[in-house]
C-alpha cells in the first residue's frame, strides 16, 4: 500500500516554511508543494521596496530553489491551481495535474490585494506577485507622475519607492491621517512628515469619484472636485484572504479560513497557515485574529509543520510586523489595540518607541520609528516583554536612559 502525501496549497512563504519544517522535524513520508505561480518560492516584501528600486531587475528572492526542495524530496508542482477539494475522498482537483490524493492537507493559499472599489478602479495597478512588481517597475521612469491610492503600508512603501525612482507621488488616502490600522498617531505623523520632506504629497480625508483613462494618461478625480493627472495609478486598498477554495469545500470561514489553536480548520485533516487564515491568539486571550506579515507566516509555517504530525500545542508567538520607507524603519509587535495606555520612549535622532499597554498594566504592544540601529535592540526587548505578558513600570518605561533589558529579568 502507497502512503498517501502531506499536501501544501500555496507555494509562497507559509506553504514553502512548512515544506521545510516538515523535513526538519523528520517527517520521511512523501511531500507534495503546490503553487499556481512559476517562479520558485520566493520573498513578497521586496516586492514594495529593493524590487523596485533597485538599479538592475533583480531576480526574485527565493525561500527555496529548486536544488533545495529537491535535496529535501519535496514534490514541487508549479502552475498548478487547485480548483477543489473533494474531502470524503482525501483528493485535490488541480488545473494541469488532475487529482492528487493526500493524507493531511496544508492551505497556505495566503491573500489577493483589494481592487479599488470606484469608478474606473481597474486602472489601479495592484502589488501582490513578482510578475506585478517587475511590469510596475518599468512605469516608474523619472518624472512620471504617480498617483498611489492608499496610505497603508504597501501604499506608503510604492511611494518612497517611486520617489527613490525619481517619480512625482501623490497619496490620496480616505481616512483622516494615513496609518489609522495599527499604527499610533504619533508615529503616523513622523512618517508623514518624512514623506513630505521627500516630496510626496499626502492628500487625507478624500473620497475618489472616479479614474478615467486616456491612452496612456489617466485623471484622478476627488469629490470635491480636485483632479490629479498621473501616468500611473497604484492602488494599496488591503489583502483579501484567499478563501475561495476551502470556502467551496465547506471549510469554516472567519474573516479567512477558521482556524484552531493548532492551526487546524474544522476539518481535522485540513490545517492553514499565514495570510490566509485567521486563529485565537493564546497571548490575547484567545482573539481570533488574521495577520498579514511576513515572519507570521514564516512562524506559522514552521509551526503547523508539528501540527500536521501531531504536535497539540497552541500557536502563541508575539505578532511582528516591520515596514522601510527610505532610510527609516518601522517595528511593529504584538497588537495594538485603540484603547491602549501609551508610553513613549525617546530613543534619540528623531526615533521613538511607544509602549502600548492594556487597562490591567499589561504591555500588549510596542512600536517604533527611525532608524534601524536607534530602535533595532529595544524593539527586541519589548518584544519579549510582550511575550512574557509583562506589566512593567509606566515611569521605568518612558525614562530613556533606563536599561530596558533590566526588565526582562523581573
Ligand atoms: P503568499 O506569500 O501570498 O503565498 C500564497 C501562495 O498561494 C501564492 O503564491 C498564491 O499564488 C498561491 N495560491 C493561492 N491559491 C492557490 C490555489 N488555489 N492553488 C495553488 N496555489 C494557490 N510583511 C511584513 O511583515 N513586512 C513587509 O515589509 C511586507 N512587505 C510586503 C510587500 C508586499 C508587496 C506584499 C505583497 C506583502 C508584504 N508583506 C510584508 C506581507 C508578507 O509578504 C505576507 O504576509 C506573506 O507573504 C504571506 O505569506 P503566505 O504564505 O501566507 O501567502
Amino acid at each position: 500500500m502507497t502512503t498517501r502525501p502531506i499536501a501544501i496549497v500555496g507555494a509562497g512563504e507559509a506553504g514553502t516554511r512548512a515544506a521545510i519544517a516538515l523535513r526538519d522535524h523528520g517527517y520521511g513520508g512523501p511531500l507534495i508543494l503546490i503553487g499556481e505561480e512559476l517562479h520558485p518560492p520566493y520573498e513578497r516584501p521586496p516586492l514594495s521596496k529593493a524590487a523596485l528600486t533597485a538599479e538592475a531587475e533583480p531576480s526574485p528572492s527565493a525561500i527555496a530553489d529548486a536544488y533545495r526542495l529537491a535535496d529535501l524530496r519535496v514534490e514541487r508542482l508549479a502552475g498548478a491551481r487547485v480548483t477543489a477539494i473533494d474531502r470524503a475522498e482525501h483528493r485535490l482537483v488541480t488545473s494541469e495535474h488532475g487529482g492528487i490524493d493526500y493524507e493531511r492537507l496544508l492551505l497556505a493559499t495566503g491573500a489577493r490585494a483589494r481592487q479599488l472599489r470606484a469608478p474606473g478602479g481597474e486602472h489601479a495597478i495592484l502589488l501582490r506577485t513578482y510578475d506585478e512588481a517587475l511590469a510596475l517597475r518599468r512605469l516608474l521612469r523619472p518624472g512620471a507622475r504617480v498617483v498611489v491610492v492608499g496610505g497603508g503600508f504597501i501604499g506608503l512603501e510604492l511611494a518612497a519607492s517611486a520617489r527613490e525612482r525619481g517619480a512625482s507621488v501623490v497619496v490620496l488616502e480616505a481616512a483622516p491621517r494615513i496609518l489609522t490600522r495599527g499604527v499610533p498617531a504619533d508615529i503616523a505623523e513622523k512618517i508623514a512628515a518624512r514623506h513630505r520632506r521627500a516630496g510626496v504629497e499626502i492628500v487625507a480625508g478624500c473620497a475618489i469619484s472616479y479614474i478615467a483613462r486616456d491612452g496612456g494618461a489617466f485623471s484622478v478625480a476627488l469629490s470635491d472636485g480636485r483632479i490629479f493627472a498621473a501616468d500611473c495609478v497604484i492602488a494599496g486598498v488591503g489583502a483579501a484572504p484567499e478563501v475561495e477554495l476551502a470556502a467551496a469545500a465547506g471549510l469554516a470561514i472567519d474573516n479567512g479560513i477558521a482556524v484552531n489553536g493548532r492551526l487546524q480548520s474544522s476539518d481535522p485533516d485540513i490545517f492553514a497557515a499565514g495570510d490566509c487564515c485567521s486563529f485565537p491568539h493564546a497571548l490575547y486571550d484567545g482573539r481570533r485574529v488574521r495577520l498579514e506579515a511576513w515572519r507570521n507566516a514564516q512562524d506559522q509555517g514552521a509551526f503547523v509543520a508539528r501540527a500536521l504530525i501531531g504536535a497539540s500545542e497552541d500557536y502563541a508567538v508575539t505578532p511582528w510586523f516591520w515596514s522601510d520607507q527610505y532610510d527609516l524603519h518601522l517595528q511593529i509587535s504584538g497588537l495594538v489595540d485603540a484603547g491602549a495606555t501609551v508610553i513613549s520612549r525617546d530613543l534619540g535622532e528623531g526615533a521613538v518607541l511607544n509602549f502600548h499597554l492594556a487597562e490591567d498594566g499589561r504591555l500588549v504592544a510596542a512600536s517604533a520609528f527611525g532608524p534601524i540601529g536607534k530602535i533595532a535592540k529595544d524593539a527586541r526587548v519589548a518584544e519579549m516583554l510582550i511575550a512574557k505578558r509583562a506589566k512593567p513600570d509606566p515611569a521605568y518605561l518612558a525614562a530613556g536612559e533606563r536599561k530596558l533589558k533590566a526588565l526582562l529579568a523581573a
